[in-house]
């Protein structure tokens, strides 16, 4: 077993380039690691996942149980050793700190679980909102640093690409320092105000609702204009002569869109500001902003012209309404023909209640992304391109903190997780700046040994669950923590994951 280079009674950390010399009951520039007695404790327990119950979620000292194990077997597959509060495999040349074997259903199965250190790593964040958030590419600030750009918009959500690379470590340190900060309270599921350029303060925190310039988004939108209009066609027939759905990216008008055709919709004579797309579907109404339906209008009637006389008459009705329901109101034309506001009927409130209805909670969502560097791989293989080629083979599965991790086509190890999923706390820090992020690699005995995995290293779950220490590794282990396996989340070692069960190969993509 190594130990930690000193100086006087201090201990040198190595798990990352900052190399602190730490005094006795002292704690390293992250705080992910101590000076206990002469020893070097990685701080936060390791964690645990149990498939059927939690262990009440407290920490369980390692050091107090002796770090004997005592000969129980755990070979069942009820509890799967995550890499929150493992340690690291910097500065490259050992193995990661726990490469644990079991048995799952009668399979040799190997788990090798490492903090990686992610200079190359963000945050997608996804803000389900029809609201203007800031123009795209427009700069997302913290504490007026930059720490990434608004991208594009999705589906009734508005998206934001934060940190990476250039942010960490390309600009100032400040802006470093912040993205950093910024990046690891997202992570761990914590709120974070950011204010983009051109556009909106939001604060954003993983799978709550978004609040934008301080106002809650309550729901997201059940379509597009032109969507919402083909939802409700036939709803709203007979009971209203005009529909205007107002959208920023599509508005829709009833009379002229096909659903209304399709069910015999009048000619109104409406008149609609906008570029023409397709009949009864318009762009561009208006600017993009927080008011109705993402538009920066207040009063709907501005991106109408006057109704054609030829067509229009007198005392002719009219519903505009937003994509979410949450803006409407109702017209009937005067004799001048022009829209004057009336009190809702009834039977109209109950389509725009039903447009709420229909419109789902909206939700910040934050997927963490990294790349798997050399180090990281290394610390899992003797040769590196065997793990991504494993990796790409589906012979190898990668979960972060035992959460799945989407891996990226194409080269490299680059994955995608969603922060919910992981246990809390998940994600620490070195002041390089990184993230340190939990990474576990699972595979079939014989399929580490073909990709050069340091089978020396390999040690049964129980014994890692006991206490005991890697050889490999120089520092201690608090102790160990417990986490209930979340709900909906797929078993880390599930075989239906791998390429080589019959599970995969009758749910393919699985
Ligand atoms: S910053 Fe943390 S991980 Fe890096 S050397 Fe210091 S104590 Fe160790």
């Amino acid at each position: 077993m190594a130990s930690p280079a000193r100086e006087g009674d201090k201990i040198r950390c190595d798990a990352c380039p900052v190399m602190c010399y730490i005094a006795p009951g002292r704690s390293g520039a992250c705080d992910r690691y101590a000076n206990e007695d002469g020893n070097l404790v990685r701080v936060d327990p390791l964690v645990i996942i149990e498939k059927t119950k939690a262990i009440g979620g407290e920490l369980v000292p390692f050091l107090d149980r002796g770090a004997e194990w005592d000969g129980e077997i755990i070979n069942t597959d009820d509890s799967f050793i995550t890499a929150i509060g493992a340690g690291t495999t910097y500065p490259d040349y050992k193995p990661a700190p726990f490469i644990v074997s079991r048995q799952v259903d009668g399979v040799d199965m190997i788990t090798v679980v490492t903090e990686g250190i992610f200079s190359y790593c963000g945050v997608k964040v996804k803000i389900d909102t029809d609201r203007h958030l800031g123009p795209e590419r427009a700069l997302v600030r913290v504490d007026g640093e930059p720490i990434g750009h608004v991208t594009t918009a999705e589906y009734g959500s508005q998206m934001l690409s934060l940190g990476g690379v250039h942010h960490l470590t390309g600009g100032g340190k400040k802006e470093g320092r912040v993205t950093c900060a910024a990046l690891l309270d997202l992570c761990n599921g914590r709120p974070v105000e950011v204010a983009i350029d051109e556009g909106s303060t939001v604060v954003i925190e993983a799978g709550k609702p978004p609040i934008v310039n301080g106002v809650k988004e309550e729901r997201m939108r059940v379509g597009c204009g032109s969507a919402t209009v083909g939802m409700f066609a036939s709803q709203w027939h007979g009971l209203v002569d005009e529909v205007v759905v107002v959208d920023d990216h599509i508005t829709g008008v009833i009379s002229e869109h096909q659903a209304g055709k399709v069910i015999g919709w009048a000619p109104t004579g409406i008149k609609i500001k906008g570029r023409r797309s397709t009949p009864g579907r318009y762009f561009q109404v208006a600017e993009p902003g927080t008011g109705w339906g993402g538009t920066n209008v207040d009063d709907p009637l501005v991106i109408l012209g006057d109704f054609d006389p030829k067509v229009a008459k007198p005392g002719q009705s009219l519903l505009m309404v937003s994509t979410t329901g949450e803006q409407f109101a109702y017209y009937e034309l005067g004799d001048d023909l022009k829209p004057q506001k009336q009190d809702m009927p009834d039977g109209l409130m109950k389509s725009v209640r039903l447009i709420e209805e229909n419109c789902e909670p909206a939700l910040c969502t934050v997927l963490f992304m990294g790349g798997a560097g050399g180090s990281l791989r290394a610390g899992v293989t003797e040769n590196p391109v065997k793990l991504t080629r494993s990796v790409k083979d589906t012979l190898t599965r990668i979960t972060c903190g035992g959460a799945p991790a989407y891996v990226w086509p194409g080269g490299g190890i680059t994955i995608m997780s969603d922060v919910t999923l992981l246990p809390e706390n998940a994600f620490g820090y070195v002041p390089t700046p990184a993230l340190v992020a939990p990474i576990e690699f699972t595979m079939r005995r014989e399929d580490y040994e073909a990709l050069g995995g340091h089978m020396k290293h390999v040690m049964p779950l129980a014994e890692a669950r006991a206490g005991k220490k890697a050889i490999q590794n120089d520092h201690v282990l608090a102790g160990q923590k417990g986490a209930a396996s979340k709900q909906g989340v797929p078993w880390p070692t599930d075989e239906r994951h791998f390429g080589w069960s019959k599970a995969a190969k009758k749910e393919p993509g699985t």
